[in-house]
């Protein structure tokens, strides 16, 4: 019998694609399913971002291009984080364009980690939790070692910075952060963001001289607290150890155009931006070449279609904050930025579903849920922590499909014996 690599073998399938394809798959058989599984927009692109596309297609812009995107767009990647998110120093030498921001995570998890010789220690990735599921699988896919640090619903899952302080040691590599965060729908503030980052500089200085951090702001925009964005990266005594990983899938409604960046200032970011050409350019090369003029119009003349998005969702957290604030033995942090609710279930574990499945964990719920009450969540197990204890609500759906998604929630709930 042949054989395939054990690495992939022995790697985690994705549980957000796996529920998203479920859903999806059930919905296409015709069955009524409500899919709160996918972190995508319920929204189209705008127009004019699709128009771009087309007129470059029209205008026969497809052939290869340079591997990390042409300069035009690396520049208006290159504006955008220094004008929105206050990143110094940067040029468009600096920026990388990848097929989706798992993409420019993957890439740069191999540019960043190595298998470590015979009988050494892996390097390692300080990642609090829960988080979004693919960073653990990607980092040891590279050959890191994941530190979590453990965080709660009642602190709105954030890690302070004496945490991140006492996780890092010699051997550390990385820091992820995901504000706003997916799973949890929680931001960091930017004080507590600061923190951290001073954290990082002494770090740099004292224990950990190779550290880096990989802030990851997909859903910068969609944001409807008090509290206001803030970028680590622009901090400018850890600057040039900061990546800010973006995006265009969440804010303007492009999950399927796969379009990532990353943006790293100073003379180690063009190390690593060059690192970054060298393995795109033997993984993938550029990306679909007639997409570059449409990011640049969606980063330069979309900002009133994302803001009638982002008020969008501020109106969808309301109800689902509301609901979820009154379900019985349901713990929940109000969601204030991205489009996920990630209430603690567990006091529900242990018991039996109408249907006679059990109810022993997030898992079999979610499974239970989905095929006996057509209500697709994602099961918390696989981002790390106390998501065990949770299920994931992507709410990118309209205010009905929430009020008909929550009925179905708590008709099952209320059936469990
Ligand atoms: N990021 C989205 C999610 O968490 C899309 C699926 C994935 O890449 O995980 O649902």
């Amino acid at each position: 019998m042949p054989q395939l690599s054990p690495r992939v073998l022995n790697l985690k399938p994705s549980v957000t694609v796996a529920f998203m394809n479920r859903a999806k798959n059930m919905k296409a058989q015709g069955l009524d399913v409500l899919s709160f599984a996918a972190g995508e927009p319920d929204f189209d692109t705008p127009q004019p971002i699709k128009d771009a596309a087309i007129a470059a297609l029209q205008a026969g812009q497809t052939k290869y291009m340079p591997t990390l995107g042409d300069v035009a767009t690396r520049k208006a990647i290159a504006d955008k984080f220094t004008t929105e998110n206050g990143i110094p120093g940067l040029t468009p030498d600096h920026i990388t364009i990848g097929s989706g921001g798992k993409h420019s995570l993957y890439v740069a998890c191999h540019v960043i980690f190595d298998h470590p010789p015979h009988g050494e220690q892996p390097h390692e990735c300080v990642l609090p939790v829960p988080a979004w599921v693919s960073y653990a699988p990607l980092v040891e896919l590279a050959g890191g070692r994941i530190v979590e640090v453990p965080t709660t619903v009642e602190s709105g899952f954030k890690a302070t910075a004496e945490q991140i302080k006492a996780a890092i040691t010699p051997r550390t590599r990385l820091v992820i952060l995901n504000s706003p965060s997916n799973p949890c729908g929680t931001m960091y503030t930017p004080d507590e963001l600061r923190a951290i980052g001073r954290v990082i500089h002494e770090a740099a200085r004292t224990i950990a001289p190779d550290i880096l951090v990989l802030s990851d702001e997909l859903y910068e925009k969609i944001i409807f607290g008090e509290v206001p964005h803030f970028s680590i990266g622009s901090m400018p005594e850890i600057a040039d150890r900061v990546i800010t990983l973006n995006g265009l899938s969440k804010a303007y409604g492009m999950t399927g155009w796969r379009v990532g960046y990353t943006a790293m200032p100073g003379e180690f970011g063009l190390k690593f931006t060059n690192a970054m050409a060298t393995l795109q350019g033997q993984m993938s090369t550029n990306i679909t070449s007639f997409v570059y003029p449409a990011i640049r119009t969606a980063l330069t003349q979309c900002a009133p279609q994302v803001e009638m998005m982002r008020q969008a969702f501020a109106s969808r957290a309301k109800v689902i904050n509301a609901r979820l604030s009154r379900i019985k033995g349901v713990v929940n942090a109000p969601a204030t930025g991205a489009f996920y609710a990630f209430p603690d279930v567990s006091s529900w574990f242990g018991k039996t579903s109408k249907g006679g499945k059990p109810v022993r964990n997030a898992l079999e719920m979610c499974n239970a849920m989905l095929e006996e009450n057509l209500l697709a969540f994602v099961p918390g197990e696989d981002f790390g922590g106390c998501g065990r204890n949770h299920v994931r609500i992507s709410f990118a759906c309209s205010e009905q499909q929430i009020e008909k998604g929550m009925d179905r929630f708590e008709e099952f709930l209320d059936n469990l014996r």
